[in-house]
């Protein structure tokens, strides 16, 4: 980082992928040099070859060229991978790859997935207005540990030909420590709740997760720790999504939990999420959403998932909140003024393609 009278410079690796990818990223990027003169910032964007547009030039869904420039960057920002033409490959070709590549090749373990219902877009949710007026909550999920990942896994053979299939709930005490010092430093910058899930009634394994994050706890006075069983927290969050600030919890959990979340809002279209390494490494940012390839093309996609995604970028990776929160002000302007792609219209509003909605966040920043 430069000194306050020069520009911050920041070289990101930009990974537009497949399907809406591109449309999207050029919204997304368009918007980060609008902003970059106001905040004295200097952003160098440097693209990179992922999922389905990778294995067709390469052959490769993650080439050693593109994790080699993402983790000589600063940040990473993801669009999304995939679509029916690379379906039918071998898994392990396939450009979902790409994301467990990027993952393991960057060594990001935690997975923060905001979920805020913006006053606007109250509707679009399923569940009643007065219950998920006012949420504001983050899932942060560790990524790289737990079932998953525990070995042994397989399906083997048993008793008498039966066959049985393992896996293995794992956590050693210094993946519990990490996350949980990720979901106590996010919440600082919150609310100051965090609630830890697990399953610590029935599981070894979350009773080593619950006394971690006791113990961890007095570092971070400020936020107040609160515990729930994962089948309590699954109801808790539909009958009232309100309680929640921070959601901190495993692999197998924040999958099943994150979903829930994404579900609360209604609108796929509007949720970025960020995956974190350890203080000081790269950072991936990327929509909750996929590649959508029903509308890749045709000017319908909503940005705003990858337009929030790159604010998540600015907040958590490289610790540019002021310039987060114009992009958010932004985002809630342009809603505000009643602007809509289809996948979040409502009757009276305004609808507008991908390319409007850029052009309608440049004006409001
Ligand atoms: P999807 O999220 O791409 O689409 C689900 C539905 O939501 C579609 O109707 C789509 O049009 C709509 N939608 C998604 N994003 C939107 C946006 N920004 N604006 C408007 N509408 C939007 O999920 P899918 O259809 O299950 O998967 C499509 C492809 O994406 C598959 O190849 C899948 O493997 C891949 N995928 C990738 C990621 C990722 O890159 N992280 C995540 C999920 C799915």
């Amino acid at each position: 980082m430069d000194t306050t009278d020069s520009p911050r410079s920041y070289r990101i690796a930009v990974l537009p992928g497949d399907g809406i990818g591109p449309e999207i990223m050029q919204v997304t990027r368009a918007v980060l040099e609008a902003i970059a003169p106001k905040f004295q910032l200097d952003f160098t964007f440097v693209e990179g070859l992922a999922g389905g547009a990778a294995i067709d030039a390469t052959g490769d869904p993650l080439p050693a060229a593109t994790l080699d420039l993402c983790r000589h960057s600063d940040a990473v920002l993801l669009a999304a991978v995939g679509g029916e033409q690379w379906d039918s490959l071998p898994a392990r070709q396939r450009p979902e790859q790409a994301l467990l590549g990027l993952r393991a090749g960057l060594g990001l373990f935690a997975n923060l997935r905001p979920a805020q219902i913006l006053p606007q877009l109250v509707d679009a949710s399923t569940l009643k207005p007065e219950v998920v007026e006012g949420v504001d909550l983050l899932v942060v999920r560790e990524l790289t540990g737990g079932i998953y990942f525990g070995q042994p896994k397989g399906i083997f053979s048993g008793e008498a030909g039966q066959r049985r299939g393992v896996n293995t709930m794992a956590y050693t005490e210094p993946e519990i420590d990490r996350i949980a010092r990720v979901a106590f430093e996010a919440a600082q910058h919150r609310r100051g709740q965090v609630c830890s899930v697990d399953k610590a009634n029935v599981l070894e394994v979350s009773q080593l997760w619950r006394e971690r994050v006791l113990a961890i706890a007095p570092q971070y006075p400020d936020v107040t720790l609160t515990h729930l069983y994962v089948d309590n927290a699954a109801m808790q969050m539909i009958r009232n999504p309100k309680q929640f600030d921070v959601i901190l919890t495993g692999n197998l959990f924040g999958d099943i939990l994150s979903d829930i979340a994404a579900m609360l809002t209604g609108s796929i279209g509007m949720l970025p999420s960020a995956s974190l390494g350890a203080p000081g490494s790269v950072g991936l940012f990327e929509p909750v959403h996929g590649s959508a390839p029903d509308i890749a093309g045709k000017d319908l996609a909503n940005p705003l998932a990858q337009v929030l995604s790159a604010a998540m970028m600015l907040r958590y990776g490289l610790q540019e909140p002021a310039a987060a929160t114009a992009i958010e002000t932004a985002v809630l302007r342009v809603l505000a003024l009643g602007k809509r792609t289809g996948d979040i219209w409502s009757a009276g509003c305004d609808r507008v393609g991908c390319q409007a909605m850029g052009e309608a966040l440049l004006a409001a920043l």
